[in-house]
């Protein structure tokens, strides 16, 4: 059983913890007051994030790399979520595999089709192509009767989504014996050592330094301002994810629980956390209402602002050294790559087997 400080209880700390606490001494330090979620974006960016699992469509903003760390993630989440549903929770409470969908105007087809030429390009995994699948509009019609029937669409089939809310308490709460130190903020992460910003320090035979865009200065992390909406529309269905393909906004609609619709995302370089923008609102209400015609009556529930951790070159990284772990730079995707993350991290601290070949065909 080895002694593991971890800083940080986002969505990286709560994995760990949950991958660690049963086996080993695991204490968790985040400034947070306690596991509950939280909307008024100052926590953890994995609060607000919209949650969805897109190795395909992120490829859009990213490489094959990534999306290979999101394809195994995708099954990861599957044994996760079945090992945190309780009894008389359904696993589909936590994660839904439905596909997600590409949509797009008349006027911007253009610009779609150049994003779905790249997405074409992506190499098959497994043998398995996962291209987007074009659909009619009776198709459509058929998967979500509320979208606009005139919408060019596209099935991402194997796509899904998170619900980050249901999640990360559930992480904690399935921990095991894990001493959480709320209300404590981590001044450094050393070899076998946490320094606490009350002068006192912890030692540990690893110390592992997961506090996102808290991290600084040990690592060059930004954050990069991401506004996201909340809508309550308990009359309009959506079983999937959508995200409208437009040369000038990236728009996605993600429905959650209890008849509600977030919207999202902007992305600003700006470590700004104030309240949404104009702009912003204007921007993505307006795109979603275009898209989803039904939801000129949703009531605005709540408007929230967050930070995505993010590494100069946009790329996650897990830095392991005698006594310590980093990992951060999850950017905009790091719910589609945690689990893999966390996976090949405690293979690299001798914590964990290494990855085996990817068998899943979703
Ligand atoms: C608007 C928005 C939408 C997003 N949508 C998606 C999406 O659809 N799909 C997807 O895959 N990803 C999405 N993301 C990205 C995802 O949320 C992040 O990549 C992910 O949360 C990063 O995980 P993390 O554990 O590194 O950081 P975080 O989740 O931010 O957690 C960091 C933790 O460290 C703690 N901390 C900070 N400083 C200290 C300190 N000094 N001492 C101790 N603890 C500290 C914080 O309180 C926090 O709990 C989105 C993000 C945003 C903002």
């Amino acid at each position: 059983m080895a002694c593991i400080g971890i800083a940080g209880a986002g969505l990286l700390g709560r994995l760990l913890a949950w991958h660690l606490g049963r086996e080993h001494a695991v204490t968790v330090f985040d400034p947070a007051s306690g596991p509950q979620a939280r909307s008024d974006g100052q926590g953890a960016a994995a609060f607000t994030a919209a949650g969805m699992l897109s190795p395909l469509a992120e490829l859009d903003n990213s490489g094959p790399a990534i999306a290979a760390l999101g394809w195994r993630s995708m099954g990861l989440w599957q044994e996760i979520t079945r090992a945190l549903a309780q009894p008389g929770t359904a696993a589909g409470e936590l994660l839904r595999m439905r596909g997600s969908l590409l949509v797009a105007h008349g006027s911007d087809l253009g610009a779609a089709q150049r994003v779905l030429a790249r997405l074409a390009q992506a190499p098959s995994l497994a043998g398995v192509s996962r291209e987007p699948q074009p659909l009619d509009r009776a198709a459509l019609a058929a998967l979500e009767p509320a979208l606009d029937a005139r919408l060019h669409a596209w099935l991402l089939p194997g796509e899904g989504q998170i619900l980050p809310l249901q999640v990360l308490p559930a992480l904690c709460a399935a921990a095991g014996p894990v001493r959480w130190r709320w209300g404590c903020t981590v001044a450094a992460v050393r070899p076998g050592r946490i320094e606490l910003d009350d002068g006192s320090a912890q030692h540990f035979d690893l110390a592992i330094d997961v506090r996102g865009t808290g991290a600084r200065p040990d690592l060059p992390v930004r954050g990069v301002r991401g506004e996201v909406l909340w809508l309550h529309a308990p009359g309009v269905t959506l079983q999937r994810p959508v995200r409208l393909l437009h040369p000038r906004h990236r728009v996605y609609i993600v429905p959650r629980p209890c008849g509600h619709i977030v919207i999202g995302a902007s992305e600003i370089e700006s470590e700004d956390r104030s309240p949404v923008s104009l702009r912003s609102a204007v921007e993505l209400m307006a795109a979603a209402h275009s898209v989803l015609p039904e939801l000129a009556e949703a009531r605005i529930a709540h408007l929230e602002t967050n930070l995505r951790p993010a590494l100069p070159d946009n790329e996650p990284r897990i830095d392991h050294a005698t006594g310590l772990l980093r990992i951060n730079g999850l950017y905009r995707h790091g719910w589609l790559l945690a689990p893999a993350l966390v996976q090949d991290a405690l293979a690299q601290a001798g914590l964990a087997a290494p990855a085996s070949e990817i068998t899943h065909a979703y």
